[in-house]
């Protein structure tokens, strides 16, 4: 604003019209003078996401297709709970890091999300959402730690401008080391999730390229001194495959990988994707046989309340299905005419 010439406080208003009130134009940001407001309308714009779906699922989950002008589709979900209102978000379209088990892994890699497309998705599902959002989890489709410096941004706005506080804010990464390390040294209470999936290397490197850099010992040592540092409990994630992951011995290491760290293990029974590796979802008592293993050894288990199957929200199931659209990855949107 002062750039512009304006007074200091008028970035403050409109600070407090996009991040308190939602407002989608410039027009209805009634306390500033009504010339200004012509002049931001024909020169900036509030939202940088069009959406290109918008689905309801029969549990109260909605979903939004986004994108940017460039039809390239990201996901976003609102998670209304009875206590809380918690929201998904993406930060890649696509994502570089191969995991054979997801859906968004499997389709490649187009770029990083700006800022604003990340900010945008928050904006736009709290315009839908009845109560306010009060949990922000970067669960979506891409590997918010490949987009570092965006993702910290967007937090920081959340922070500062929307008011949800770090503890309310989950980062889920696959397990880049050296950005777990400096994410350490900010020493923001935010609750960091890593995708383990399995906790013998060979096996995580089948399911996840990433730990072919990375090994189980050094993710898991960066996961603990992020603890240390933040003093927040961390969560492992621990996506159930049907004889692939859920073996005892499997429990038994995990178990004891966690041993004396605060933390949680979430179990993911895995969602079915076309991934022509023949995976498949274990059944309810193989999940609460590995279960009682951790719990028998004294690890703290949850289990993924699973929502929104109807809409395929689980992670890039919906973009996947956008056919023409997200299966040009790496080539411009082809217009047939
Ligand atoms: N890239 C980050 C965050 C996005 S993925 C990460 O991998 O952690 C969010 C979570 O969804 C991860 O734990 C991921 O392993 C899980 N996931 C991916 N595909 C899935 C599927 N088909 N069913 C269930 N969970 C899946
Ligand atoms: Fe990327 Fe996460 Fe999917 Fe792996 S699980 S491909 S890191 S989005």
């Amino acid at each position: 604003m002062v750039e512009l010439g304006e007074k200091k406080m008028r970035g403050r208003q409109i600070a407090n019209h996009l991040y308190k009130r939602f407002e989608n134009s410039f027009n209805s940001m009634d306390d500033l003078p009504q010339a200004f407001r012509t002049l931001l309308e024909s020169q900036y714009r509030v939202s940088p996401l069009h959406v290109a779906r918008h689905l309801k699922s029969r549990d109260g989950v909605e979903k939004l297709l986004v994108h940017g002008g460039d039809e390239q589709v990201f996901e976003c979900v609102l998670l209304p709970y009875s206590d809380r209102v918690s929201c998904c978000l993406s930060t890649q379209v696509g994502c570089p890091m191969g995991c054979t088990f997801c859906a968004t892994g499997l389709g490649g890699f187009d770029r990083n999300l700006s800022v604003g497309e990340i900010i945008g998705q928050y904006l736009l599902l709290s315009a839908l959402s009845i109560r306010p959002i009060s949990h922000v989890v970067f669960m979506g489709m891409g590997e918010p730690l490949l987009n570092f410096g965006n993702l910290l941004k967007a937090i920081q706005l959340l922070h500062d401008e929307v008011g949800i506080s770090h503890r309310r804010i989950t980062v889920s990464t696959v397990g880049i080391a050296p950005q777990i390390r400096e994410l350490a040294k900010l020493k923001l209470p935010i609750h960091l999730a890593l995708s383990l999936h399995s906790p013998f290397d060979d096996i995580r490197s089948r399911l996840m390229p990433v730990n072919k850099k990375w090994s189980v010992a050094e993710i898991m040592g960066e996961m603990r001194n992020y603890q240390r540092a933040t003093g927040r409990k961390i969560t492992i994630e621990y996506l159930l495959i049907a004889g692939v992951n859920d073996s005892k011995e499997q429990a038994l290491e995990l178990a004891r990988l966690v041993q004396g760290v605060p933390s949680v293990i979430n179990l993911i029974p895995w969602n079915w994707v076309d991934t022509g590796n023949g995976f498949a979802r274990p059944t309810r008592e193989q999940v609460r046989a590995f279960r009682q293993i951790l719990e028998s050894r004294g690890a703290n288990v949850t289990e993924r309340t699973e929502r929104g199957h109807d809409i395929a929200a689980a992670c890039g199931q919906l973009a996947g299905q956008h056919q023409g659209k997200f299966a040009k990855r790496g080539t411009p949107l082809q217009v047939t005419t």
